[in-house]
C-alpha cells in the first residue's frame, strides 16, 4: 500500500545525526535572500580560493552529492540498493569553457562511471550533460533563434548551421559528437542507459539534434539513450509528439526523462532582457497540466516507450501511479527523484514495489558548486517544496524524540 506520509520508512536510511542536519539546512533554504546570495558569492569565494570547502562540504554537499568520487559514493550506492532504490549516477560536470584536453578527460571519467555502473546492481543509468563535453559557446552557436526552436524530424536548420562552421569550430563538434558516441556505445555494450540531460534553451537545440541522432542509431532493439524533455517549456508538448513519431519513422525505442525543469529564472531573465517571448510557460498550472498530459500519452504507448518520470511532485507521482495501475502498466513508470530530495516519494515508492532511483551526482567540490547552488534556489524558490521537505523531517526528528 503506497503511503507518502510513512516518514519511517522514508528516512530509514539517515542516521539522528544526518536528520537533524538535513531540518537545519532546509530550514536555512527557506530564506531565499540568502541563497540569493550565497548562489553568486559561493562560485566568488572558490574561485580566489577563500576556504569554504569544508563549509560546502559539511552541508549542501552531504545533503545532495553522493561523494567526491565514485569510490566515495559506493557507500550510498549499496545503502540504496539494500532499500531496493536504483542510482542514476551524476559525475558532476558542465558548462564553462574548456579545451579540448579536458573534455577528454570527462569523457575517460565518464567512461569509468558507465563501467562502475556496470558492476552495480542498482545502476542502470548514468547521466551526461552534453556541457561537460564541449564548448558551450559552440553549442549556442548552433542554437536556433529563440522563438523557433528545433522542430525536430526532417529539421535541416541544425545541419545547415553546422556546414557554415570554420575549420576549428566543425572539429570540436565533431569531437563532442564523437564523444557522445564513444559513451553511448560503452554504455550500451555494457547494459548502461544514457540520460542526456536538458539544459538551458539557448544551447538546447544541438543538444536534441545529438540525443536525436543517438536515439536512432542505439535504440534499435532496445533504449538506451534518453533524451530528457522540460515540461516548463510551452513547446515540449509537441515536441514530444514529434520525436515520439521520428521513433516510429525510423524504427526504435523512444526514450525520454520528464522534467519540469530547472532554469527557469534564468530563462525568464534572459527572454525580458533580450526582449524576446519567453520559452517558459506564463504559470506553474500549464506546466502541470502538460506534464500530466505527457505521463498519459508516455503511458498509452507504452510499448514503443520507455520514459522516466523525474519530479518530486507529489500528484503527479500519483497521477503516474493511477495512470498505469489503470493501463496495468505499473512495471513500466520508472520514478526518480534527486539525492537528498523527496525521500518520502522514494523510499514509499520503493517499498509498495515501484522502480524507483536516486539521481546521485558525485564530483570534486569545485565541480558539483553550480548543481548544488541550483538546488538550494529550487528548494528556497519552490516554497511549498521546501515546506513540506521540511515538515517531514521535523516530523520523523518528532517520531524519534530527536
Ligand atoms: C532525476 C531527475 C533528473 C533531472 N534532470 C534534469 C534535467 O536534465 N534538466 C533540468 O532542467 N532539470 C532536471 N531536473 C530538475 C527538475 O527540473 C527540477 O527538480 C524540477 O523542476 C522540480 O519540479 P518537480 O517536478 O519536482 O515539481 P514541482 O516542485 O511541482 O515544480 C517546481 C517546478 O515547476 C516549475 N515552475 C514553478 N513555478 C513556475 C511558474 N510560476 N511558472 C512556470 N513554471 C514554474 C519549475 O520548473 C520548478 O522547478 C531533474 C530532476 C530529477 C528528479
Amino acid at each position: 500500500m503506497l503511503n507518502f506520509n510513512d516518514t519511517e520508512k522514508a528516512f530509514a536510511y539517515k542516521t539522528d545525526k544526518q536528520l537533524k542536519k538535513a531540518r537545519f539546512l532546509f530550514r536555512i533554504m527557506q530564506y531565499n535572500g540568502l541563497v540569493k546570495i550565497a548562489a553568486v558569492l559561493t562560485p566568488l569565494a572558490l574561485k580566489i580560493h577563500l576556504p569554504i570547502k569544508g563549509i560546502i562540504k559539511k552541508t549542501l554537499f552531504e545533503q545532495f552529492v553522493g561523494g567526491t568520487s565514485l569510490q566515495q559514493s559506493s557507500n550510498v550506492i549499496d545503502k540504496l540498493e539494500k532499500q531496493n532504490v536504483d542510482v542514476i549516477l551524476d559525475y558532476g560536470v558542465e558548462g564553462g569553457e574548456y579545451d579540448e584536453a579536458k573534455y577528454d578527460a570527462s569523457l575517460a571519467e565518464f567512461i569509468k562511471v558507465i563501467r562502475f555502473a556496470g558492476t552495480k546492481k542498482n545502476a542502470p543509468f548514468i547521466s551526461v550533460k552534453l556541457t561537460g563535453l564541449g564548448s558551450t559557446t559552440l553549442l549556442a552557436k548552433l542554437n536556433l533563434n529563440a522563438y523557433d526552436h528545433f522542430k525536430f524530424a526532417s529539421d535541416e536548420r541544425i545541419k545547415e548551421k553546422i556546414a557554415a562552421l570554420g575549420t576549428s569550430e566543425k572539429a570540436a563538434w565533431e569531437k563532442l559528437v564523437e564523444r557522445t558516441e564513444q559513451i553511448c556505445s560503452v554504455a550500451r555494450e555494457l547494459g548502461v542507459g544514457i540520460m542526456i540531460d536538458a539544459e538551458e534553451t539557448w544551447i538546447q537545440d544541438p543538444i536534441d539534434f545529438v540525443a536525436l541522432n543517438m536515439s536512432r542509431k542505439f535504440n534499435q532493439n532496445k533504449a538506451v539513450v534518453y533524451n530528457t524533455l522540460q515540461f516548463y517549456r510551452h513547446d515540449r508538448m509537441q515536441f514530444m509528439h514529434a520525436a515520439y513519431q521520428d521513433s516510429l519513422d525510423h524504427g526504435y525505442q523512444y526514450a525520454v526523462k520528464i522534467v519540469r525543469g530547472a532554469y527557469m529564472e534564468k530563462e525568464r531573465a534572459r527572454a525580458e532582457k533580450l526582449k524576446y517571448k519567453s520559452p517558459i510557460h506564463v504559470d506553474k498550472e500549464a506546466v502541470d497540466k502538460d506534464y500530466d498530459e505527457a505521463i498519459v500519452f508516455l503511458i498509452e504507448h507504452q510499448e514503443n516507450c520507455s520514459f522516466i518520470v523525474a519530479s518530486h511532485n507529489e500528484k503527479s507521482t500519483l497521477h503516474a501511479v493511477q495512470i498505469s495501475n489503470q493501463h496495468k502498466a505499473p512495471g513500466k513508470v520508472y520514478f526518480s527523484q534527486l539525492f537528498g530530495m523527496s525521500d518520502h516519494l522514494t523510499f514509499n515508492l520503493a517499498s509498495a514495489g515501484f522502480k524507483v532511483s536516486k539521481y546521485l551526482p558525485f564530483g570534486p567540490i569545485e565541480e558539483v558548486v553550480p548543481y548544488l547552488m541550483r538546488r538550494a534556489q529550487e528548494n528556497s524558490s519552490v516554497a511549498g517544496q521546501t515546506s513540506r521537505e521540511l515538515s517531514l523531517i521535523r516530523e520523523e526528528c518528532k517520531r524519534r524524540e530527536i
